[in-house]
This record gives C-alpha cells, structure tokens and sequence, in this order.
C-alpha cells in the first residue's frame, strides 16, 4: 500500500512488490478538486511530468512517478447515494476496503472484488482489475459516471452510454 506519510518529505518512492522505485521531486496531496486543478495547471506552467499514485500495488512501473507525484489520499470517502438507482459515487482515492462498510450501511455492496482490497478505486479502474467468475465484470464494468481533471486543470465529467449495434445476417445464394 501507498503510505503517504513514508513519501512527503522524501524523495524515496516505491510500489508494494518492492521491485519498482522512484524519486518523485515532490509529493503532492490535494484535497478536493480546485487544489488538485490548480496543482496540475502550475505543474503544468513549469513543464513537470505529473504521475497519479494510487495504493502502488501494480507490479509494472505504470504508477511510478518520475517528477511529480500526486496522491488522492486525502479525496477519500462517498459523495454521494442514489438509493433508487443503487449508484453510489466516491471520490477516485478511495480504497477498495473503505467501500464495503459505507455500502453496507445503505444495504449495497459492490458485485465483485478482487484478490485483495487495499487499491484506490482510480488506481483498479485504471488498470482493468477485476475479480472472479466468468459472470461478473471487471471492477470498471461497475462505472457509470467519472469526473476527472486534465493536463490543463480542467474538471470534465462523462457518463457510460449504452450503445446498440443491430446485427444483420445475410443469406446469400449463388
Ligand atoms: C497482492 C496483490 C493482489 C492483487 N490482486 C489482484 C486481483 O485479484 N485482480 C486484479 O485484477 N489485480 C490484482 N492486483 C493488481 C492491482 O489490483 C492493480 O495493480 C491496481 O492497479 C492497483 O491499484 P492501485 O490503487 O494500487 O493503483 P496504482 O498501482 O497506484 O496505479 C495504477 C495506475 O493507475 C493510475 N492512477 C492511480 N490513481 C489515479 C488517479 N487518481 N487518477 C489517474 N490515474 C491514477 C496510476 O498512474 C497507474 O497508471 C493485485 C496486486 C497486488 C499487489
């Protein structure tokens, strides 16, 4: 897991497995989305690389950051409930494991996990992560509206629109 309070202050950074490390020039840790625009538009006017961290639990480098690291550890938590849509929306920094108690409260549960639950939401979204059965989709499957903040600062939201393709098949005689 990404502890925070072992990267503020220092240049070491490392995922779970150990195998992949970095030295971001600084930690960066907003906490709501104004403070995290204005981060990544200043980043941005003096030509930093940024890289999101989520629990660093990929085993590849995707999460390594090279410049600066921003983590959403303080933008945990439910937003907000549906209760007649059974949609709930958290911020991108949430912890799987933190999900599972606050649904419960509401009568819902997430219907799939994976192995383990210490990622971020963003950080399992990012990567396909996905649970078991053949039945059940990836954990992104679940998704149906994000809100995310571009290279410029910008906030934009998208909801998943279902797409119907009619196929037609065609009897040809020769
Ligand atoms: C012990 C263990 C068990 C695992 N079990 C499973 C399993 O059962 N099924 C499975 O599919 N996978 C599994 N994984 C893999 C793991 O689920 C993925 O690597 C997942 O990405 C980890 O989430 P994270 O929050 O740690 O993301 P990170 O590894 O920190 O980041 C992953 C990617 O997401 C990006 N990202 C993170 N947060 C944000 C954000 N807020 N905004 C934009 N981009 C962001 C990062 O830049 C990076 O590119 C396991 C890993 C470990 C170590």
């Amino acid at each position: 897991m990404f502890f925070v309070k072992d990267s503020v202050g220092t240049s070491k950074w490392q995922n779970w497995a150990g195998n992949v490390k970095g030295e971001p020039s600084q930690t960066l840790l907003p906490r709501d989305v104004k403070q995290l625009s204005n981060l990544i538009w200043n980043s941005q006017k003096q030509h930093k690389t940024i890289r999101v961290t989520g629990a660093a639990h990929s085993f590849s480098p995707v999460a390594k950051p090279d410049d600066v690291a921003i983590s959403l550890h303080h933008m945990r938590g439910l937003i907000e409930i549906d209760q007649e849509t059974n949609e709930a929306t958290f911020w991108a920094g949430t912890y799987l494991y933190e999900i599972g108690p606050i649904l419960e409260q509401f009568g819902l549960a997430l219907e799939n996990m994976g192995d383990i639950q210490q990622q971020t939401i963003a950080g399992a979204i990012s990567t396909g992560t996905h649970g078991t059965g053949v039945t059940l989709g990836s954990l992104s499957s679940q998704i149906v509206k994000w809100g995310f903040v571009d290279g410029l600062g910008n906030y934009h939201e998208h909801e998943v629109m279902t797409i119907y393709l009619e196929l037609y098949t065609f009897h040809l005689d020769f």
